[in-house]
């Protein structure tokens, strides 16, 4: 099997979410063989096409798809020069996702079944909650609903915010009252029925950090993610050392080799990569066995797209490490199905293991016809 053409796929209307609206880039490898293999990332889809099609196709074309590993090496290697994060790596991720998808096509067989087998039968999920129901205005209702479904866990920014209105630099008593009241009001109605994880995007002071660590410790969250930003581990093992609570450290981290430092320095107790920037399923698998040689879980970070969810997936359905798989509600029961169809629905706070070959998505035919789809092409 050889790769014919890479081509790109994206949509001008983006979809909402806490940093204002992002966009999918779909990446299909498309093989003399027939079969195409669909990857996904995001944000910044223009940037991310420009990588796939301009640095990364002339390392695939020719090339047999089945050769992930080397692949990849040779995928890092065209853009290494340029570091190790960014939209370069974004790019990799969306390729990698696609030749894992159109190896699992070639076999007749789910990806998990490629990463080992399932080391369950069902995948644990938590809400994030980008909801039509407001955490800020209404966390005990949004709180209800997700039970009704069954989800049993959460993730809230109440802090987001007041940082915007401090900076992350300076916060009152006052203020941490105001930032912990949702979960304060979660955590008085609903007891241990809903866990909380209490997410922070890096916007955050050290100083600060510690002290919204210790008022959140009355009520017992999941965890405390990514209070500070990403730039200085030893910041984060006082952090750690200051509070009881867990830190998740998260998203934004990338490659095995920055999490080789998070693992080292200990600060993290719960890891987070995302499956589509920090390097694809080929390095998210690699960073949840080195997590695993710390004795550490793995909560992979899915806030994208529905071929990332699919590939979240996958991954969690492997890792014998998993802790929580990321979902939104407002994405699979809503987001998804213009571009993707219908999603599976947890049943009582878990996923089944996905069905179908490869990730088991495929874009509908009608996204072709989308007025608003740019579409490019490159080919041997
Ligand atoms: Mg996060």
């Amino acid at each position: 099997m050889r790769i014919t053409a890479i081509e790109t796929l994206r949509l001008s209307r983006g979809i909402t979410v806490h940093a204002g609206p992002v966009q999918w880039l779909w990446v299909r490898v498309h093989t003399d063989s027939g079969l195409i293999g669909l990857g996904e990332t995001y944000p910044h889809p223009e940037s991310e096409e420009a990588v796939v099609l301009s640095r990364l196709a002339p390392r695939l074309l020719g090339e047999d798809p089945r050769r992930i590993e080397g692949l990849w090496t040779s995928m890092f290697d065209a853009v290494a020069y340029s570091g190790w994060a960014g939209a370069e790596l974004r790019a990799i991720g969306a390729v990698d996702m696609a030749l894992w998808d159109l190896l699992g096509k070639s076999l007749g067989a789910p990806v998990y079944q490629l990463l080992g087998g399932a080391t369950r039968s069902r995948i644990r999920t938590y809400n994030t909650c980008y909801d039509h129901i407001s955490f800020l205005d209404e966390p005990e209702r949004l709180a209800e609903s997700l039970l009704e479904q069954g989800i049993r866990a959460m993730k809230i920014w109440p802090f987001d915010p007041i940082a915007k209105q401090t900076e992350g630099q300076w916060i009152t008593p006052a203020l941490i009252r105001q930032g912990i009241d949702p979960l304060r009001r979660i955590h008085t109605r609903f007891g241990d029925d809903m866990q909380v994880a209490m997410e922070f995007h890096g916007y955050w002071n050290l100083r600060c950090a510690i002290d919204i660590a210790r008022a959140c410790e009355e009520y017992q969250p999941m965890w405390l993610e990514e209070m500070l930003p990403q730039d200085n581990m030893d910041a984060y093992r006082e952090l750690a050392s200051s509070t009881s609570l867990p830190l998740t450290i998260s998203e934004r981290l990338m490659t095995t080799w920055q999490h080789r430092e998070l693992l080292a320095n200990r600060a993290a107790r719960i890891v987070m990569p995302d499956i589509s920037w920090c390097g694809g399923i080929t390095e998210a698998r690699k960073i949840a066995n080195q997590a695993a040689t710390h004795l550490l879980p793995v909560a992979p970070h899915n806030c994208g797209g529905p071929v990332l969810h699919a590939a979240t997936m996958h991954l969690a359905a492997a890792i014998p490490n998993l802790y929580i798989a990321e979902s939104v509600r407002r994405h699979y029961a809503d987001e998804y199905l213009p571009v993707t169809g219908a999603s599976p629905l947890p049943k009582d706070g878990f996923f089944d293991l996905p069905a179908g070959s490869g990730l088991g998505v495929d874009l509908l035919p009608e996204v072709m016809e989308r007025p608003d789809l740019t579409r490019r092409r490159v080919e041997e």
